[in-house]
């Protein structure tokens, strides 16, 4: 597919710009470009045909089931969106006074007021634009609770292996040693290797729970007691509350601190790259030191994060869903999200070897371990034929814990009749897989194939030379 520069015409261009409707105004002469920019001049069809051929290349949660494990691809309401285009919302700036903008202070609040409540939390920030995001700013919370007490020793921060990598990498940013606990057999945290690693250079621990395998870890309170036995805090890896909002609080499993990924479980679309929301959350004991928004000073604040109240929009959307929702409708699809995710697992295992049985949360992991020593299919032959049934595949080779991992999460918005055709699609491609004599040469249908994935991750080409 060709690049809008490359299609470009010269003279080809559009001249649809509405009248000036203020004083015009000259920059000053150093301020004027030498040369014209070299925008693309193309006419309205092929711009948007261009457009539309990419949307055709792109695959969202509107195209097909997106069973992405761990990224919570749940279809989110449009009424969302349209109540955060409302003019209220948009037409407004930042550094306008703020009261000439108390309806969306008004929003935050509220917004925190629920998440709050959800979490088990006391206060909330919406400073943070991503969930790696959030997790900087409770570590960093978590450190500054240690020094404002005089005790500098903490520099360790324990995560389980079955972590995202997001994890270790906030605690490395900082400026923490990442201690690593292994997982026991049943998937969680194993409770003497903790104990083991524990001392009075703990400054905290990061967990998610369910974790990455989809496992609740039913120790959870002896965890976080061990943890505040030696003087460190917990940090609760929010990213998906898709399993237990509504049905159990991180505040009351004895968290200190916790992220919310508001683009996947508060229904803003995400995938694209952003914008999204790690909401922070804490116990009113790490509240002084949460970062000061706009008008706050807390003097003991780690600092801004980010600038103004964060990305506001996606706060909007999260609030409009809360409400619609409301306390049993968020309960419910927590309850669904888990549903599906055994309805689905308990399918598949006819085929598919799982993790870890028995009962999981909103999501569950499949290994092809066997399979890739005895016939050569490997995660990654069947997650490239599903692309040919039109179905986004899981979550490949992660969690690091399970060899040949794909990590499915169906998520509570699929309706019964498209687990069932997407369980068939899974069956289907494992056995034509296992039947088939050579390699497997999936995807079939797509525009690209076998991509070498190493090599365009790290020899990407970003920029166009005229
Ligand atoms: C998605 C996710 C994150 C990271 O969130 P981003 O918004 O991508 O930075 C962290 N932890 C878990 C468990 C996640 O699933």
């Amino acid at each position: 597919m060709k690049l809008l520069f490359e299609k470009s015409v010269e003279g080809c261009a559009l001249s649809i710009l509405p009248e000036l409707d203020v004083p015009e105004y000259r920059l000053s002469e150093g301020a004027l470009r030498l040369k014209a920019p070299k925008l693309p001049q193309l006419s309205e069809t092929d711009i948007d045909r261009h457009y539309s051929e990419l949307e055709r290349r792109a695959f969202g949660v509107n195209n097909g089931f997106y069973p992405l494990g761990s990224c919570t691809m749940k279809y989110n309401p449009r009424v969302n969106e349209a109540i955060a285009a409302l003019p209220g919302f948009t037409q407004v700036h930042p550094l306008q006074p703020s009261d000439t903008v108390s309806g969306c202070l008004e929003v935050l609040k509220l917004a925190g007021g629920e998440l709050c409540e959800i979490t088990g939390m006391d206060a909330m920030t919406f400073q943070p634009a991503a969930g790696a995001h959030g997790e900087l700013t409770g570590v960093m919370l978590i450190k500054k609770y240690h020094e404002a007490r005089g005790d500098f020793s903490r520099d360790k921060i324990i995560v389980p292996d079955s972590a995202h990598g997001t994890n270790p990498a906030t605690a490395a940013m900082c400026g923490m040693k990442v201690i690593n606990v292994p997982s026991g057999a049943d998937g969680c945290v194993d409770l003497g290797r903790l104990r083991a690693v524990l001392g009075p250079d703990t400054a905290g621990l990061m967990l998610t729970n369910p974790n990455t395998v989809g496992i609740f870890d039913r120790n959870i309170l002896e965890i976080t007691n061990l943890v505040h036995e030696a003087g460190g805090l917990n940090y609760y890896d929010g990213a998906n509350l898709n399993a237990i909002m509504g049905v159990v609080r991180p505040g009351d499993m004895g968290f200190d601190c916790v992220h919310l990924n508001l683009h996947k479980t508060f229904s803003t679309p995400h995938g694209g790259g952003g914008p999204g929301a790690g909401a922070v959350g804490c116990k009113g004991f790490l509240a002084p030191y949460l970062p000061n928004g706009y008008g706050e000073d807390r003097p003991e604040s780690i600092g801004r994060v980010k600038a103004f109240y964060g990305n506001f929009l996606v706060v909007v959307r999260a609030l409009a869903y809360l409400l619609m929702l409301g306390r049993e409708g968020v309960t419910l699809a927590a309850q669904m999200a888990v549903l599906n995710a055994n309805y689905m697992k308990k399918r598949l295992a006819e085929c598919y070897a799982v993790s870890h049985e028995g009962i999981c949360m909103h999501e569950f992991v499949v290994t092809l371990e066997r399979e890739a020593k005895e016939r050569h299919v490997t995660a990654m032959d069947v997650a490239k034929a599903l692309l040919d049934k039109g179905i986004h595949p899981p979550t490949m080779y992660f969690p690091l814990i399970v060899h040949e991992a794909l990590m499915i999460e169906p998520t509570e918005t699929e309706s019964k009749e498209t687990l069932d055709l997407a369980c068939e699609a899974f069956l289907e491609v494992y056995r034509d897989c296992m039947a088939a004599e050579t390699p497997s040469q999936h995807p079939l249908t797509t525009v690209i194939r076998r991509p070498d994935e190493v090599r365009a991750a790290r020899e990407s080409k970003l920029i166009y030379k005229f």
